[in-house]
């Protein structure tokens, strides 16, 4: 059974821009999955669908064994928490320390404060981060800040790590540390989705790559490549 299943879905805007039109796709749990395709192809409405942030104008997205058109709206946020989602620009809270921000994630979903000093430091130690605990985000390099917002993202061992653009403030050596932390998190059982612009990262991770074009997947190949046209 996929852990991620969009069946013939269409997404139309207000404005009537058909970001996406008929897209059927299926991730299978413990898969790694990259989305390209150029600007305005429709990877951000694709993640926003799984997320429920945004819904589908025909068809069904499928999430974790949940149609989302089904969930009620106070069902949303113990859905959103069973997801990691990482951004481009990190989104940390500037005024608390690493551990902080990690340990929030675990505050949100009620976790004891025995746990959290346990699964906080574990985790900042899977990161490589554990001496920065006490640090603050602007004291942190980009891909540092990465890691503490990857963290966060794991904290509570979601089954699916979503991914828009991970790397696209990085340089590449700190780009590659998150890609293989990223993979390593894939080994140990998680489904990664990761959209991104990274054509060197995508051409030697080979991967299962998802390439949009104007709202539709023109190419999905098992270990495939970064080869959509501009
Ligand atoms: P991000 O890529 O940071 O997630 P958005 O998802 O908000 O940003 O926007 C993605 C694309 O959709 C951009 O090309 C943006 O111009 C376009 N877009 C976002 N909101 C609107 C809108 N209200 N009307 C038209 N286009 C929009
Ligand atoms: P990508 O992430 O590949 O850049 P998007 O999914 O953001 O693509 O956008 C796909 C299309 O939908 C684009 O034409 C974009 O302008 C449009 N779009 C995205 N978000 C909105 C929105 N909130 N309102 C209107 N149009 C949008």
């Amino acid at each position: 059974l996929p852990i991620i299943a969009l069946e013939n879905v269409s997404k139309s805007y207000a404005s009537e821009t058909k970001a996406l039109q008929d897209v059927s796709l299926r991730i299978l749990k413990g898969e790694f999955v990259f989305i390209v395709g150029s600007s305005g192809s429709g990877k951000s409405t694709l993640i926003k669908l799984m997320l429920k942030e945004v819904e589908p104008t025909i068809g069904k997205v499928y999430v974790n064994g949940k149609e989302l058109t089904r969930l009620r709206r106070g069902q949303v946020p113990a859905f959103r928490r069973t997801l990691g989602i990482v951004f481009q620009d990190f989104r940390l809270l500037k005024d608390r320390t690493v551990f902080e921000n990690v340990a929030f994630a675990q505050q949100v979903i009620g976790a004891g404060k025995h746990e959290i000093l346990k699964k906080v430091p574990d985790i900042l130690a899977t990161v490589g981060l554990i001496e920065k605990a006490e640090a603050y985000p602007k004291e942190l390099s980009g891909g540092e800040q990465q890691r503490v917002a990857l963290a966060r993202a794991l904290v509570n061992r979601p089954s699916i790590l979503l991914a828009d653009e991970p790397t696209g403030n990085l340089d590449p050596k700190n780009s590659w540390e998150i890609m293989s932390l990223l993979e390593e998190i894939n080994r140990n059982g998680t489904t990664v989705v990761i959209v991104t612009h990274n054509r060197e990262i995508v051409d030697r991770m080979k991967k299962r790559v998802v390439t949009m074009k104007k709202g539709i997947v023109v190419s999905d190949e098992k270990k495939g490549g970064y080869s959509y046209e501009k």
